[in-house]
């Protein structure tokens, strides 16, 4: 970037301890792509999605850019609001649909604790408001925040509690939609598109950033682990009532209160073997590590409709130093993908992408490679969520350098232009129209 375009760039934000945000009068914002501070190129900002989040992070000093000379600027003191203190930096948590291309720039060595788990982003603020690094990979009706209104929950709640079915996973499904405020469990109960159904207490992996196990404490999981297997009297009851009624209905099993679905297999094959006995309208989902393809064909030949496979990266040590895996290996997961397709599902990978790291051009060869052996059908880019200094601590050194998020889209598109990129599962059998497709 040119230096008389850095005073372009949005201002530097900053927060107190208190969590007072502030813009810095003269600073510009900068942003990391992994271990990397580097100004962000205009391209890749836009005005901070409404239905976003600010965080400040405790004990990280910010890190701006001097416009006049381009250096990078570490800010430990600040006057503002009427008192000089030590700044936190400042980040923000993209909606839904959105992958963010920058890292906020951040000084971690003095921090004493892991940040709980949300994508940090790089944000600034100019003068029609904050700004954010990132670009909107999908926009879905069906998950935007603003058709999730409270106010029609609880009602909707207590007719299908009364109305439709009461039992151990719905008691289950009310928390989830009440207290940690999931979509996929609010659907459920206003009847309509996709729906979860966990199953699973145990799981064979141990993801860094794990939503419901953190067995290591370094912080919580920010999700209760399902504590019972249901029956699948109740899953199939559930199942069918919604792929009956809701509109582009999708039941997911595999959410992010439960451990891995693949090890209650034979339930999750029975249960869709019985659901498919009684409807066929409706998508059956499957969001796994994939990591028994034993299993997947199972469940495939049960009557499965799509399943989604995360990664974090297509380089198989990348993939063991985030999941560290337990009786099985990438090239599992790489088999269960195979299978997959071989088996008709549509077949989805959630890649779980970092700046710096995803974009490398050594894992979008590795990306480009895996896509071409497998021919799965669609690719997730969905923001990690992780403390970013502890990631990049656990991830193997590579000298590959990052092309930059958007490029790497960009050259997944090239190299494989029938394969979909987006953020959110598909419904692959419409239910909305009265006929199935
Ligand atoms: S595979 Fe899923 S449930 Fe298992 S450790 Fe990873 S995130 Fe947690």
């Amino acid at each position: 970037m040119q230096i008389s375009d850095l005073a372009k760039l949005p201002y530097l934000v900053f927060a107190d301890e208190q969590g007072n945000i502030y813009d810095h009068p003269y600073l510009r914002m900068a942003g990391a792509v992994g271990e990397r501070i580097v100004s962000v190129d205009g391209a890749c900002l836009i005005p901070l999605p409404e239905y976003s989040k600010l965080f400040f992070l405790p004990g990280c000093l910010p890190i701006g850019m001097d416009p006049e000379t381009g250096r990078f600027v570490v800010l430990d003191s600040i006057e503002a609001g009427g008192k000089r203190f030590r700044p936190c930096a400042v980040a923000a948590f993209l909606e839904p649909g959105y992958v963010r291309t920058h890292l906020p720039a951040a000084e971690y060595s003095e921090k004493r604790y892991y940040l709980p788990m949300w994508s940090y982003t790089a944000v600034g603020f100019a003068e029609d408001g904050y700004l954010a690094a990132g670009f909107q990979i999908e926009y879905c009706e069906r998950w935007d925040p603003r058709n999730y209104d409270d106010q029609q929950l609880l009602p909707a709640i207590e007719a299908f509690l009364s109305e439709v079915h009461d039992g151990p996973l719905v008691r289950h499904l009310v928390r989830c939609a009440t207290d940690n405020h999931c979509f996929a469990a609010k659907n459920l109960f206003l009847r309509r598109w996709e729906a979860p159904l966990p199953v699973s207490r145990a799981c064979n992996a141990a993801c860094l950033g794990c939503l419901s196990a953190q067995p290591d404490g370094l912080f919580d999981a920010s999700h209760d682990r399902l504590d019972f297997c249901p029956s699948k009297e109740e899953i199939v009851k559930i199942a069918v009532g919604h792929l009956e009624v809701a509109e582009d209905a999708i039941v997911s099993f595999g959410q992010g209160c439960e451990g891995e679905p693949l090890t209650e297999a034979r339930l999750i094959a029975e249960s869709v073997a019985e659901i498919r006995s009684v409807t066929n309208r409706g998508t059956i989902n499957l969001n796994t590590n994939g990591s028994l393809p034993g299993a997947v064909e199972t469940i495939a030949e049960a009557g499965l409709d799509s399943i989604r496979i995360s990664l974090n990266s297509a380089r198989s040590d990348f993939y063991r130093a985030y999941y560290r895996p337990r009786g099985y290996d990438f090239e599992d997961v790489v088999e269960s993908i195979k299978i997959a397709r071989k088996n008709g599902l549509y077949t989805m990978v959630n890649l779980l992408v970092f700046p710096g790291v995803s974009d490398q051009e050594e894992e979008i060869e590795a990306l480009i490679g895996l896509i071409k052996e497998t021919d799965l059908n669609f690719l997730h880019l969905k923001n990690l969520n992780i403390d970013p200094a502890y990631y990049l601590e656990c991830m193997p050194s590579s000298g590959s350098e990052p092309v930059g998020m958007r490029k790497m889209t960009e050259i997944l598109r090239s190299a494989h232009p029938n394969l979909q990129l987006g953020y959110f599962n598909q419904p692959v059998r419409k239910s909305g129209t009265g006929h199935e497709a």
